[in-house]
């Protein structure tokens, strides 16, 4: 567009520029007229080049919008197909895998749902996008925190970058009611098989959900959730817990001291947790039970079993059914490796047949609950790889499946009036 003709004209003057040639005297007053009236036309004429200008300016303004389509990768594909797939034309493709090859990217990792975020950059008018599309960005999400970004500039050059992403913290309530079992009914809740597996785990000791829930019984859950944009990728802390069926009405309610020692406890702060775990290895199968008389399959007598024997793969690990010292750690005859504990209130419990022992576990040295004491094995008098599991109380053998635990530490008492606040705001979130 030409606005020369818009501009006016300039003004007409009657002599030639004052610095060419000194003025003459008695034309001093009037240079200084026509001097004035020449600025003042020239600030006019600027203005009213503005005001032309200014409006034309807007209606030709020019923006850019950027637009993001989202991908998976599909189960076996590649990442470079996912590329073509997403529209990157081959010459970027071949840039940006060079790029990420250099930023040490391992393309073996790639496995099916990573995300691929791709940005595309559109000149835009006010009658709407008028330009094909520029891709400026590509995201790869290999990891739910970890992402790959590349970016590429006007000229087509790529630069790679891995960046950890900060997600959003979300508090929310998961409810529902048990339709067959837990584990189907929090998958009806639109939640994943780990949160049925954490909630019965915080009510481990209370409610035995494969033979305590009935129909009709329902589960609340408060927890955080992770965000990313609007997908939930992960969760993250469980704050409170319940559990209201025929069998009764339970509550978990997650505390920290000032100190730092957390727990879920009962509305009035005693720890759900037992001082002992139910078994020192998850995901394994009883061989044999604690028995006065049972056939020895090596020794071929009958002779009692003073513990109970899990089987489980070669090397699994196995943990510290509570808090105690190490008062052995070594072969002992027929046990093979052997670890025993001595914990509180007269109780020591035994760990046999170990293939190795953990970092750390020697003589003298506290454990706590969980804690990794070694690995399953088949040292000593054994057939197979199994745990010989014993536990004692003063000295005399007690069947493990038998005992009832004491609690875990309730609150202490100068931390109760904390805990109660903590919760009943808590209790008031569960009646949204
Ligand atoms: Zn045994």
């Amino acid at each position: 567009m030409n606005f020369n003709n818009q501009k006016p004209s300039e003004p007409q003057v009657p002599y030639p520029p004052f610095l060419s040639q000194p003025p003459k005297k008695k034309s001093r007053a009037s240079a200084k007229r026509i001097l004035t009236t020449l600025i003042i036309l020239i600030v006019l004429g600027f203005i009213a080049f503005q005001i032309i200008r200014t409006p034309r300016r807007k209606t030709e303004s020019i923006t850019t919008e950027k637009v993001m389509s989202y991908y998976s990768l599909k189960k076996g594909e590649l990442f470079a197909n996912a590329l073509s797939r997403c529209e990157v034309p081959d010459p970027l493709a071949r840039k940006v895998i060079a790029g990420l090859r250099n930023c040490q990217f391992n393309f073996r990792q790639c496995k099916t749902g990573d995300r691929i975020r791709i940005v595309t950059e559109y000149l835009k008018n006010d009658s709407g996008i008028n330009s094909p599309g520029v891709i400026c960005q590509i995201e790869y999400q290999t990891n739910y925190d970890r992402i790959y970004e590349i970016h590429i500039d006007s000229t087509q050059n790529v630069s790679v970058a891995m960046v950890y992403k900060d997600f959003q913290n979300l508090t929310e309530l998961v409810k529902g009611s048990i339709q067959s079992s837990l584990y189907e009914s929090v998958i009806v809740a639109g939640e994943k098989p780990v949160l049925a597996a954490n909630f019965a785990d915080i009510f481990g000791w209370e409610i035995d959900f494969f033979v305590e829930t009935q129909e009709g019984d329902s589960f609340f859950i408060l927890i955080d959730k992770k965000y990313d944009d609007t997908i939930a990728v992960d969760y993250g802390k469980i704050y409170l817990v319940r559990y209201k069926g025929k069998i009764g009405d339970y509550y978990g309610v997650f505390y920290e001291n000032p100190k730092g020692h957390y727990d879920y406890y009962d509305l009035e702060g005693k720890s759900l947790r037992k001082a002992f775990l139910r078994s020192p290895l998850r995901y394994s199968r009883i061989s044999s039970y604690f028995s006065k008389a049972r056939f020895h399959p090596i020794l071929r007598i009958v002779r009692p079993h003073h513990g109970i024997d899990y089987v489980a793969p070669k090397g699994t690990p196995i943990s510290a059914i509570g808090d105690g010292v190490v008062t052995f750690a070594g072969w002992k005859g027929s046990y093979g490796k052997l670890v025993e504990i001595t914990h509180k209130n007269g109780y020591k419990s035994r760990y046999g047949h170990l293939s190795g022992f953990a970092q750390r576990i020697r003589t003298g040295r506290r454990v706590t609950q969980g804690q990794k004491v070694g690995y399953l094995g088949t040292t000593g008098l054994s057939t197979g790889p199994h745990l010989h599991f014993e536990l004692l109380r003063y000295g005399r053998w007690v069947n493990p499946l038998r005992i009832i635990p004491p609690r875990a530490e309730p609150i202490k008492t100068q931390y109760l009036e904390e805990f109660y606040q903590t919760r009943d705001q808590l209790l008031e979130q569960l009646k949204q």
